[in-house]
């Protein structure tokens, strides 16, 4: 028996993971009923679209509401009538095979790069060719000898989001900088002034202040349980009664988007280090955990809705 919306492994402590979603204790309804595994950047509305059915049928199967976060590794059934999982690059892999999830703006020649391996061992493991559409959410199997130190696509769960919205931003993650440097984090674009959150319980571990010559301007490190650290860059400002070693909840207040350091427009720049490692692209944890929101989506993943 399927026990629906298994919960992935978090990178997380339960404390900080977002809630889950409500679903059926006793499974899909019928033993061959569908089940889909939620992906990296999934909605419920993407899913019932790519399963041509309806969200309210989609979210009736799972005795769940809208407002309801799914995580990848979420498995959720899915209603009578939906189509059979499509994804044509994702083959199912030898049980060995590692894999990998396609992020936004990915593509086959940059996917293989990034894993070291060769676009023709790529696109074979995968019975692709270049012209093989790829899918945000798609699983590709990775080749024999691939190194994936860090996959890059993880979506940590966030419990907040990092600053108050509105605010745009777009996936930039490895994109040229100057001085030879790429980008490794996410630009969310937002009104200067307005407040940035800590995205999880954690204790404030490394500050920098703004002086002639500084990249980052004021900025922040918030250090988790498990290693996990977040940067934050070019802040107007530091929340009051903050210091280094201060330990901080989801959702508080630790200081206002500005313009300090190398930066041409008000934004916060974001970076995630799960486990204290090398940076991956945050751009999916940031639309995974609801992006930039305002007036009545203004809920945050944790459920608290910010102070205006
Ligand atoms: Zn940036």
């Amino acid at each position: 028996m399927f026990a629906c919306v298994a919960i992935a492994a978090s990178m997380f402590d339960a404390a900080s993971a977002p809630r889950a979603s409500a679903a059926p204790a006793g499974g899909c309804g019928s033993s061959d009923a569908a089940v889909h595994e939620v992906a990296a950047g999934d909605t419920w509305f993407e899913i019932a679209s790519d399963a041509g059915v309806a969200m309210r049928d989609l979210l009736a199967a799972n005795d769940a509401e809208a407002s309801d976060a799914i995580h990848p590794g979420d498995e959720l059934c899915l209603p009578e009538g939906a189509n059979a999982p499509t994804g044509g690059a994702a083959a199912a892999c030898g049980t060995t095979s590692a894999t990998y999830t396609v992020a936004s703006g990915d593509s086959w020649f940059v996917i293989a790069r990034r894993v070291s391996t060769t676009l023709a061992d790529l696109l074979d493991a995968n019975g692709s060719t270049a012209r093989t559409v790829l899918q945000p959410g798609d699983r590709l199997c990775l080749p024999k000898g691939s190194v994936l130190a860090v996959n890059v696509n993880t979506v940590v769960p966030l419990a907040a989001l990092p600053v108050q919205g509105p605010c745009w931003y777009g996936n930039t993650w490895q994109a040229p900088r100057g001085g030879g440097r790429r980008h490794e984090g996410v630009d969310l674009i937002v009104t200067p002034g307005n407040y940035v959150y800590a995205v999880a319980d954690g204790v404030l571990s490394r500050r920098a202040w703004d002086q002639p010559g500084s990249l980052s301007g004021n900025a922040w490190w918030l250090t988790t349980a498990d290693g996990t650290y977040f940067f934050y860059a070019h802040l107007s400002d530091f929340a009051p009664g903050l210091q280094t070693g201060t330990r901080v909840r989801a959702g508080q207040i630790i200081g206002f988007v500005g313009s300090t350091g190398n930066s041409a427009t008000p934004h916060l720049h974001f970076e995630i280090h799960p486990f204290g490692g090398e940076p991956i692209n945050p751009y999916p944890t940031v639309r995974a955990a609801g992006g930039c929101k305002r007036g009545a989506g203004y809920e945050q993943p944790g459920g608290w809705i910010p102070e205006t």
